[in-house]
C-alpha cells in the first residue's frame, strides 16, 4: 500500500457512467490509475504503457528541473535555506513511491 496521501477526483466511469469520486494515484505527474467509488471499478493503463509514458516525463522533468529551481530561488530566495533541503530529503521517498505505482497490480494485487 502506498504512504502517499489519499487523492480523490471527480471523474466519469467508463463502466456505471456516473460522474462521482475515483480514488486517483499517480506515477509522477501520469495517472497510474483510478478507482471508481460507485461501483469499484479500476480504470488503468498498461504496465508497460504507463512505464514508457513514466520514463518520458521522467526525463522531461530532469532536464526542466534547473530552470524550474532557478525561477523558485529568484521568486522566493528562502526557499534555498528552508524548502529546497526538506525537498531533496523527500527525494528517494517520492521516487519509491512513483516506483510502487508503476508496478504490475496483477503481480502485486495488494500494491
Ligand atoms: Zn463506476
Amino acid at each position: 500500500m502506498s504512504d502517499q496521501p489519499r487523492q480523490t477526483a471527480i471523474l466519469q466511469c467508463s463502466f456505471c457512467n456516473r460522474e462521482c469520486e475515483h480514488e486517483v494515484h499517480y506515477a509522477g505527474r501520469i495517472l497510474a490509475h483510478a478507482k471508481c467509488s460507485a461501483c469499484g471499478t479500476v480504470m488503468q493503463q498498461s504496465p508497460n504503457v504507463l512505464r514508457k509514458a513514466y520514463i518520458k516525463d521522467l526525463e522531461h522533468r530532469a532536464a526542466t528541473k534547473p530552470l524550474r529551481l532557478v525561477r523558485r530561488i529568484l521568486s522566493d530566495p528562502g526557499y534555498l535555506f528552508t524548502g529546497l533541503p526538506k525537498a531533496i530529503r523527500r527525494q528517494p521517498k517520492k521516487f519509491v513511491e512513483e516506483a510502487k505505482e508503476l508496478r504490475d497490480p496483477n503481480k502485486h494485487p495488494d500494491a
